[in-house]
């Protein structure tokens, strides 16, 4: 009898763990689903009326539940509430221009993954990014920065250096260098977070990635080998 409540309880052990992951690899779709859809209300003119009243406030005063972290540059264009056409309490954003990562940041995810239970993290460059020109700009000038942009262009480097091999016009290495600069994003918060591996890992998370048009507004998907980090590969980019 015991022997059959511990295969009970084992067996229940595992059907919940195995709940818990489908749901969050549904969460992790959903958040993604709900980010695109966004994108395209905002690109086709068509924006929610956003609830902003004090009852909405006061409900999210008492605790927040953000569907998916985004990570995105700086710039005064690229407001992620904006373009994914989302309201108060839906995003949490972290926020560097050229969508690097530092301690902070990463700290920053970790606590929204682990504490707020977002499913999803998503890395978005965009179109003409000021910090990945300056750092192009630098290798040609073979210049240095000042000061503490330094730190900015130094984790773009690898993205532009990929770009400047891989070759093409002066647009296209820019715009090579963004793609490449958000997967290096994604690699490296996967690199660098073990919470994150693991949640990754036990399919409660998925990271995602993109590219903004400043012109359409559209969002594209950039293919991340990032959630490959955590089973040993060594970060490289797909293509
Ligand atoms: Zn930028």
């Amino acid at each position: 009898m015991q022997k059959r409540l511990k295969s009970i309880g084992v067996f229940l052990v595992v059907a919940i763990f195995a709940a818990a992951s489908l749901a969050g690899a549904e969460d992790a779709d959903q958040a993604l689903k709900k980010l695109m859809e966004g994108n395209d209300r905002y690109v086709g003119g068509s924006c929610m009326q956003r609830d902003l009243s004090d009852a909405r406030r006061n409900e999210l005063a008492k605790g927040q539940k953000p569907s998916a972290i985004v990570v995105t540059c700086s710039d005064s264009r690229v407001s992620p509430e904006l373009l994914f056409d989302q309201s108060i309490g839906d995003v949490f954003v972290v926020r560097t221009a050229g969508n690097v990562v530092d301690k902070i940041a990463l700290g920053s995810i970790e606590y929204a993954v682990e504490h707020l239970h977002a499913p999803l993290v998503y890395v978005l460059g965009h179109e003409k990014c000021g910090a990945v020109k300056a750092t192009l700009d630098t290798i040609e000038a073979k210049g240095k920065p000042e000061g503490n942009i330094g730190a900015i262009l130094e984790k773009i480097m690898p993205a532009a250096v990929a770009a400047n091999v891989k070759g093409g016009s002066k647009d296209e290495i820019v715009e090579n260098a963004i793609k490449e600069n958000v997967k290096n994003t994604s690699n490296e918060i996967m690199a660098k977070s073990s919470i994150m591996q693991h949640l990754v890992h036990e399919n409660k998370v998925k990271i995602a990635g993109g590219e903004y048009s400043l012109q359409t507004g559209k969002v594209e998907a950039i293919e991340l080998a990032a959630e490959k980090v955590h089973h040993g590969g060594n970060g490289k980019k797909g293509h």
